[in-house]
């Protein structure tokens, strides 16, 4: 990490024990490329039989709404990863982010954020938002499979449908740690003709999406990152930027294109290859490959 001066703090936070090789069930080969550990198979398999990604499934306010969280946070136990649910109060009832930690093994105080909102609109959300929650899985499949220099956040977001609720609590509650920065993901599902990828932030986000888009550049086999630059609040890396924290958001391009956009029809099996995962998968490496090397990890 070399963007941002890091601050020094206290990991207050830290609810449960260090990290050991031990702990992980699974260990990356020494000098394998995490990139190259990146599997669409174990993807899909999170969207088809972790998330409720199905026509009449609800993960909003229906019965698949705890059974996906509850879910996410055994996958995440699978990794070897600390695991918490984190709650927060919305209109008078307790809501849960789910907080996977990947403990620091030199600079602990340092923190990025991986993170996406797993509720939907009282749908089946295949591509808003399991595709992105999807991702963060697998991300923490690979890298929790690696040591890693500076702690890392794998969080899945509740009630970002009702105005980003879950991640704003998620901010407040860790304000005492440096994060560093937030990436997170909503809608990457389809391509809607540009094999792109539209980086939402704000001006002073810029230099992180910007390096993100190199590392698309880099990993991503023609896919590409279109920085958009704004004061785009319509997503979780908001409550971030609001807070002072550099995030950006990932989205399909021209997301608007998927005309099953928060209908009850959002689902994976209405129509064939609804989901894309060779382009899923392009996208995965490079998140892979960018978070690896910020987060400077390395074999076991
Ligand atoms: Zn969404």
């Amino acid at each position: 990490m070399t963007r941002f001066a890091p601050l020094l703090f206290a990991l207050a936070c830290q609810s449960s024990g260090t990290l050991t090789p031990d702990d992980h069930p699974d260990e990356a080969p020494p000098d394998v490329n995490p990139v190259d550990l990146v599997s669409t198979t174990s993807y899909e398999r999170s969207m088809e039989e972790l998330l409720y990604t199905h026509l009449g499934e609800n993960r909003g306010f229906g019965p698949e709404h705890d059974l996906a969280r509850d879910n996410i946070a055994t996958e995440f136990e699978t990794y070897g990863l600390d695991v918490a649910l984190e709650p927060f109060t919305y209109q008078g009832a307790t809501y849960h982010n789910v907080v996977a930690t990947q403990l620091g093994t030199s600079r602990p105080d340092e923190v990025l954020v991986i993170g996406a909102h797993f509720d939907s609109v009282d749908n089946p959300g295949a591509d808003d938002n399991a595709t992105g929650t999807a991702m963060v899985l697998e991300v923490a499949r690979v890298l929790s499979q690696y040591e890693s220099a500076v702690t890392l956040h794998y969080v899945a977001f509740d009630r970002e449908e009702q105005g980003k609720v879950g991640s704003r609590a998620f901010v407040a509650a860790h304000a005492d740690e440096a994060i560093q920065f937030a990436l997170t993901a909503d809608m990457i599902g389809q391509d809607h003709g540009g094999y792109a990828m539209d980086l939402f932030s704000t001006t002073a986000s810029v230099p992180l999406a910007s390096d993100f888009s190199r590392a698309i550049d880099t990993h991503g086999n023609g896919l590409s990152g279109r920085l958009q630059t704004g004061d785009y609040s319509f997503s979780d890396h908001w409550s971030f930027e609001e807070a002072g924290i550099p995030a950006f958001v990932i989205i399909e391009a021209d997301y608007s294109g998927n005309p099953h956009y928060h209908q009850s029809t959002d689902a994976a099996d209405l129509v064939e290859d609804y989901i894309d995962y060779v382009y899923v998968g392009d996208l995965l490496r490079a998140v892979v490959g960018f978070v690896a090397e910020e987060a400077e990890v390395r074999s076991r």
